[in-house]
């Protein structure tokens, strides 16, 4: 019988949702949430209610499992978010998705998140022209993010590209698969973001 032993996919089902952390894998059948749709564990398939506090953490923790954040980091984007004019839960989603990472992934430069973390840390990618290897550096309007001269003939690229360039790209990012470039045209606004996350439960959850 087939067993996964994936820690990524362990994620999804505690989440009791895809969370795409597997790139292509999460949209074929070896999907575990699709294989084996309980949580993880002795006592995965047994349901408990959830309390108000429960909710809140579980959001958290699946807006962190999305984007790969870890909890000092994501509080602080929270501390950001709170400082900014607007709603605090649409502030703390614009952060986290003009993440470098998850700019490199929305723009279809990698087929997820986590591989984009890893093509920006070996320096794959420019910023307006200068090399930036932080996964976490926030991008603004304006900027073009370049794929590196070098990094355009590897024929990784080439495989990502085909199996990415059919998914679209949101909005508030244009791309050339061509010239292996993105553009941010302007911030995401919550609309834009195409995820399943109660943000304002994340907010009550950090106003305790
Ligand atoms: Fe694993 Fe991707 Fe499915 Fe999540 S969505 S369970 S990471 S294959």
């Amino acid at each position: 019988m087939a067993r996964y032993t994936d820690a990524s996919c362990r994620l999804c089902r505690r989440e009791d949702m895809k969370l795409y952390l597997k790139g292509d894998r999460c949209y074929t059948n070896k999907c575990a949430i699709d294989r084996r749709g309980y949580a993880p564990g002795q006592h995965g398939q047994r349901k408990s209610k959830q309390t108000e506090y429960g909710m809140q953490l579980r959001e958290k923790q699946k807006a962190k499992r999305i984007y790969g954040i870890l909890e000092k980091q994501f509080r602080k984007y929270f501390d950001m978010a709170a400082k900014k004019k607007g709603v605090t839960g649409s502030n703390l989603l614009q952060i986290l998705e003009t993440r470098l990472d998850n700019v490199v992934y929305r723009l279809g430069f990698a087929t997820s998140r986590k591989e984009a973390r890893q093509l920006v840390l070996h320096e794959h990618f420019t910023v307006n022209g200068v090399k930036v290897n932080i996964s976490s550096y926030l991008i603004n309007v304006g900027d073009v993010i370049q794929l590196k001269d070098k990094s355009k003939k590897s024929s990784k690229f080439k495989e990502v590209i085909d199996s990415t360039s059919s998914k679209v790209v949101p909005k508030w990012l244009e791309v050339d698969f061509e010239k292996l470039e993105g553009k941010v045209i302007a911030l995401p606004e919550r609309e834009d973001v195409d995820l399943e996350i109660k943000e304002h439960l994340i907010v009550e959850l950090y106003s305790r």
